[in-house]
């Protein structure tokens, strides 16, 4: 087989960093079972077997932490580890005797074992303040606070169904769908800083980014510049990162809004986009607590009002949505749910510009 050459770009090959069991019973694997919450237990039609231990961490990791967590997995696993795609780091041991001196030792260590099946598993979370260039929040910070409230749902796992946990911290780029997804939205139209537009933009390009045709270039006290028709604007921030001079990150005017009931899976009904309950949330770090109360309680309703395997967005469409709303004690307004074919109407859907 050729060798697969180096490339600049797409996930690297994962193999020479398998856990050797892993790599001689890949694609091998006969049953699997969950011991506890956090441990998973795999058997291969060889007979092989292999139990993984789940943690949680605090999210952005400082180079003590990666070490910490290195030295774990050398003296009490088979040094290797892995991340989930919720950025859970994942243990591997091939000798069941070795599972619950790794789990104490994470324990001691601070960080906790779960995540596993029904369970609030860690949140995904876009780059924040820490790596991007546009975001209006610190995404990873507000999913901190917010996994610090929900510790005992992590490790235990007592939810109806999985539940999966998204935070995004502009609305155009990364995030994803989620049974909650937290994103957060600019409300009023950027700011144009006049005096830089001429030195730092490239106007054509940032014409070009708004999706809704609202930015035109326009000569202000004799120098180029840029106007935005602000009846058309969306706020959605696309403007920002070619065009740093159009601020559109406010300290007040930057909310957030929680979105519910999406799903990617196709097990027990058809994947579905979630939709909007909540918004003009404060941005209010660093525990950002409006949001945690509104996540908290949506989830906590869930919790005991939802039939088993039921996912919130089968639990919602069963009682429907006016009950959702009630039971939450969320406020229903005519700007919450939209169900995206309403909007082919509202948006613009199509790569053609509308004037
Ligand atoms: S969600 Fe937006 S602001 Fe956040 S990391 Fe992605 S592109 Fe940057
Ligand atoms: S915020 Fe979005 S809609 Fe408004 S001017 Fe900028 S790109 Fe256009």
């Amino acid at each position: 087989m050729a060798m697969r050459q180096p490339i600049e770009s797409g996930a690297p090959d994962n193999k020479p960093f398998l856990h050797p069991t892993l790599l001689k019973n890949y694609g091998n694997w006969k049953w699997h079972e969950r011991p506890r919450p956090g441990v998973l237990h795999h058997v291969s039609h060889s007979g092989d077997e292999v139990w993984t231990v789940r943690a949680g961490t605090q999210r952005q990791l400082d180079v003590w932490t990666v070490r910490k967590l290195c030295d774990i997995a050398d003296t009490y696993a088979d040094g290797y580890v892995r991340f989930t795609i919720r950025s859970n780091i994942e243990f591997m041991v091939a000798d069941e005797a070795k599972v619950a001196p790794l789990v104490d030792a994470l324990q001691q260590a601070g960080f906790p074992v779960g995540g596993t099946g029904n369970s609030v598993s860690a949140i995904a979370h876009t780059q924040g303040w820490l790596h991007c260039d546009i975001p209006a929040t610190d995404a990873s910070g507000a999913v901190k606070a917010l996994m610090d409230e929900l510790y005992q749902e992590f490790i235990h796992e007592q939810m109806p169904n999985r539940v999966r946990l998204s935070s995004s911290c502009c609305e155009i780029n990364c995030g994803g769908q989620a049974d909650i997804a937290i994103v957060i939205q600019h409300t009023k139209p950027p700011k144009i800083n006049h005096d830089l537009v001429a030195n730092v933009c490239e106007r054509p390009a940032v014409v070009a980014r708004c999706p809704v045709a609202a930015i035109r270039p326009a000569l202000v006290n004799g120098k180029p510049s840029l106007e935005v028709d602000e009846k058309k604007c969306i706020c959605c921030g696309a403007c920002y990162p070619p065009c740093p001079p159009m601020q559109i990150n406010d300290p007040e005017h930057s909310k957030f809004a929680i979105w519910v009931g999406g799903k990617n899976a196709n097990a027990r009904g058809k994947p579905t986009f979630m939709k909007m309950v909540a918004a003009g949330l404060p941005n209010n770090p660093p525990r950002w607590p409006e949001v945690s109360a509104i996540v908290k309680k949506i989830l906590h309703t869930y919790k005991h009002d939802a039939r088993s395997w039921e996912r919130i967005a089968d639990w919602v469409e069963r009682i429907g949505w006016p009950r959702f709303f009630e039971k939450c004690d969320l406020p229903f307004t005519k700007y919450l749910i939209d169900d995206w074919r309403g909007s082919r109407s509202s948006l613009n859907a199509s790569t053609h510009i509308r004037f």
